[in-house]
């Protein structure tokens, strides 16, 4: 005999048991692919979660049976449950990291749904069967509130049917606690009954609900605070015409998108060149295949006006669109364009936002009232069922990868969906990623140009100032001279400036003059940064800190010293040097409330601030055509490490920031301070010359076997004990070995490593890693997964974590 069976990935599932289930679904419950169920799990009579991934017959006598249906409809379709597989396969996880990253958090509380008692059952209590009064006993036992699972086990229950007959008799209701905890909000609502006009005929009312009901019939509904305020009754009288039936109540739910202070409703006319690259990329949008384009411009060549106007489109068609932005906070300017155009079709999703703000969000793109969704990575799940198009603005950007389980890369999945709606994926940048770039010149991107700046504006001009010929003339501060001299210049005419110091607190870091030891945190491999906002030393790795003292802890000589430029030094001596100038300091430390980055550069743009210092997110996005100077401080920093991306990084870093400057009428400059001015990567930058920064560094790459030529995967060790977590790195890599040279033979790969990771300790914890230049492929991956599985379930190294990351941001 056959039944119908649900395949199921389980909750908490360690990465050597997740697979689909099988379980039986017991007769009538209606369960479809993408629902969340109940069902017993391992030995005992313990129940898990889990989400059904698809539905089947077969003969079932062995199965265990689903135990409860936790979805009414499904909470993933077709395409999500099909990238939650891809997910897995391609980020090494287990089907629920997937399932996690999809959903919005709010929606995991659902589980907890509470039964109540409700307060009107009064005296009808004693007219209830004995087994109502035992429930209702029970839940008045525990607060009037019990969670579902917890009631369904004290009393013994295998469903709710019961339960829902209670509610469905008014003894019982739901509520949903955690939805509510999360802050969903409701207003109450009133309108007139359906039998309101029969019921009304020779019914005697009093002037106050008279005034009511002519209101009612006048605007067809109001909210309940709405009615009190303009008819000037209490809460009483619309309680009493409900009471008699008259008008009914209402919920409404409220969507609280997040709100910005600027509005901007610009004309968008496109340039001739804008025109060209929009034609070209109208043509691709309409294709019936899925297409891949890049919009390469210079900054400030209107690149966002182009893809406005092909959202424009796209909305106009009733498709959907997502933009993806790599940091939110920094794109005020363009989220209020876009709510401003577009009003309530604008989503909008990132990690500031609550998780009742979330939800909301989620709810309306899945309800099909948002259709355009704005954000950063999460952005890339939004439900959306009739994709058209699919933006990643400043596509080289590293927020676009997941740095945590699951660590995907959003520029994959983007590829996916686009391929599932024959959608159009368009990458935008004027320092693409080498790789993208690559792509578009081999033919397998389309590639769009814009060669010009908007307007009259032209690029800015850059001078490289050398920091030792500074300190050969006596110059030993932060500043070189001819940075001074400009910022003074714009004091003077009114004119903004930007300085960019990628290194956040006071310092650098501490040093003992005595025994030249650097204070290092003693959780982790790193040293401690000072911060003068609060007098203490601080590790940005673990947020260990302590207070501030001259006392070295290795040889107990006072003789600490501060070392190095962080922004807040740099704030701090711009003040001194400039004391008219009216500074504004932007980095993680200052902007930890939610709405602080808007309002600040609100504030900017307003000409409330001459200077703005910061680290990188004062580099990208913003677009102020007040401001005509920008200093690098030092461009040095990200040069040296130890990355075969650290040279892209540091180019599109420097150009991003030079692109700040110049943008309105008035011609801009900017100032690259360094060390190393011999160094080409900060001539190419001050050139602004992206081609030949490419065509030097796909040389290197390609010599050297780096993306796009391979794929780097990263094995990371992670553990408690060095001596273990080492040897779990040398066991993974010898038993990865014998693989390769029995089932795996055809698999091109080389292996570097194992070794301890750029950071060797964080938060007490030690890392190795194994770097694997690979081709990835199905069948790379399946050798990887295969690692890994077998991996996790040696006891032998139950202490030590192992993960793989696909693309890694640093090695
Ligand atoms: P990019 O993203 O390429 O750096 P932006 O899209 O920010 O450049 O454009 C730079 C500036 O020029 C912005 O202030 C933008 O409003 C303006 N701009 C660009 N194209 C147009 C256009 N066609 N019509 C009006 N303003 C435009
Ligand atoms: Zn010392
Ligand atoms: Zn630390």
């Amino acid at each position: 005999m056959t039944d119908k069976i649900a395949y199921v990935a389980v909750e908490n599932a360690l990465l050597h048991f997740d697979n689909a289930f099988s379980y039986r679904i017991p007769e009538g419950m209606p369960v479809q692919a993408g629902c969340r169920v109940a069902m017993p799990f391992g030995r005992g009579d313990s129940k898990r979660q889990g989400i059904v991934l698809g539905l089947g017959e077969e003969d079932a006598d062995d199965l265990k049976t689903v135990s409860e249906l936790l979805d009414d409809e499904p909470v993933l379709n077709d395409e999500m449950l099909k990238m939650c597989s891809f997910i897995k396969s391609h980020c090494f996880c287990t089907y629920y990291d997937a399932v996690k990253a999809m959903l919005p958090a709010g929606i995991n509380y659902r589980l907890s749904l509470e039964y109540s008692v409700s307060a009107d059952l009064g005296d009808r209590f004693y007219d209830l069967s004995d087994e109502y009064r035992r429930i209702v006993t029970i839940i008045r036992s525990k607060n009037n509130k019990v969670e579902k699972h917890h009631l369904l086990q004290e009393l013994g229950y295998a469903d709710s049917s019961l339960l829902d007959q209670m509610e469905a008799e008014g003894i019982l209701f739901k509520n949903d606690a955690a939805l509510r905890r999360i802050g969903d909000k409701t207003i109450k609502m009133i309108r007139l009954s359906d039998d309101a006009e029969t019921l009304l005929q020779g019914m005697k009312l009093s002037a106050k609900q008279e005034s009511v009901i002519d209101l009612l019939s006048t605007v067809g509904s109001a909210s309940v605070k709405e009615v009190c305020y303009y008819t000037g009754v209490t809460t009483s009288v619309p309680d009493t015409l409900v009471r008699k039936n008259i008008a009914v109540y209402y919920d409404d739910e409220v969507f609280r998108v997040p709100r910005s202070s600027v509005s901007d409703k610009r004309e968008i006319t496109l340039t001739e060149e804008q025109q060209k690259a929009y034609d070209e990329l109208s043509t691709l949008y309409h294709s019936d295949k899925p297409e891949v384009s890049l919009l390469y411009g210079i900054t400030g060549s209107g690149k966002t006006s182009v893809f406005f106007k092909l959202i424009e489109q796209a909305s106009n068609d009733g498709k959907d669109v997502i933009l993806m932005v790599p940091e939110i906070a920094l794109t005020p300017q363009m989220i209020a364009m876009f709510r401003a155009h577009f009003g309530d079709k604008v989503a909008v999703f990132h990690s500031a936002l609550s998780l009742g703000e979330r939800l909301d969000e989620y709810k309306r793109v899945s309800r099909g009232i948002a259709k355009i969704a704005v954000g950063t990575r999460s952005a890339i799940f939004a439900p959306f069922q009739n994709l058209g198009l699919i933006i990643m603005d400043e596509e080289q950007e590293h927020t676009y990868k997941s740095e945590s389980k699951p660590r995907f890369n959003t520029k994959e999945l983007a590829k996916f969906r686009c391929s599932y709606h024959k959608a159009l994926l368009l990458f935008s940048s004027a320092t693409p990623s080498v790789e993208t770039y690559y792509y578009a010149n081999e033919g397998r991107y389309h590639k769009h140009v814009l060669t010009r700046r908007y307007g009259t504006a032209t690029l800015p001009d850059v001078v490289i100032a050398d920091m030792n010929e500074e300190i050969e003339v006596g110059n030993t501060g932060v500043f070189s001279n001819i940075l001074l001299q400009n910022i003074e210049e714009n004091l003077d005419n009114g004119k903004q400036s930007i300085l960019l110091l990628n290194r956040r607190g006071y310092n650098s870091y501490v040093t003992c003059n005595s025994c030249r030891e650097p204070l290092t945190c003693p959780n982790c491999s790193i040293s401690l940064t000072y911060h003068s906002a609060n007098n203490r030393m601080m590790c940005h790795y673990c947020g260990y800190s302590v207070p501030y003292r001259t006392e070295c802890p290795t040889c107990h000589s006072h003789s600490l010293r501060l070392r190095g430029t962080g922004t807040q030094r740099a704030e701090v001596e711009i003040a001194q040097i400039f004391p008219q100038a009216r500074i504004l300091r932007m980095d993680t430390d200052t902007t930890m409330t939610r709405s602080s980055h808007e309002k600040k550069l609100t504030a900017f743009a307003n000409g409330e601030y001459d200077i703005l210092v910061g680290t990188q997110m004062v580099a990208k996005g913003l677009d102020f055509p007040n401001v005509t100077l920008v200093g690098v401080l030092n461009a040095d920093h990200m040069l040296y490490l130890d990355d075969y991306r650290s040279y892209e990084n540091t180019f599109s870093l420097l150009t991003q920031v030079v692109g700040r400057s110049g943008r309105g009428k008035d011609k801009g400059r900017a100032i690259i301070q360094t060390y190393t001015p011999e160094n080409p990567i900060i001539a190419l930058a001050a050139r602004q010359d992206y081609d030949a920064f490419y065509n030097a560094e796909i040389g290197i790459r390609k010599a050297m076997l780096y993306p796009p030529f391979a794929s780097i995967c990263m094995v990371g060790f992670v553990g408690e004990n060095a001596k273990q977590t080492e040897g779990a790195a040398f066991a993974f890599t010898k038993q990865m070995t014998q693989l390769l040279q029995t089932e795996f033979t055809d698999i091109p790969l080389r292996v570097l490593g194992p070794s301890q990771a750029a950071v060797f300790k964080v938060s007490n914890k030690y890392r190795f890693k194994l770097i694997l230049k690979c081709r990835n492929d199905s069948r790379f991956r399946e050798m990887l997964a295969r690692m890994l599985v077998q991996f996790s379930s040696n006891r032998e190294f139950g202490n030590v974590t192992v993960y793989a990351d696909m693309d890694p941001l640093s090695l």
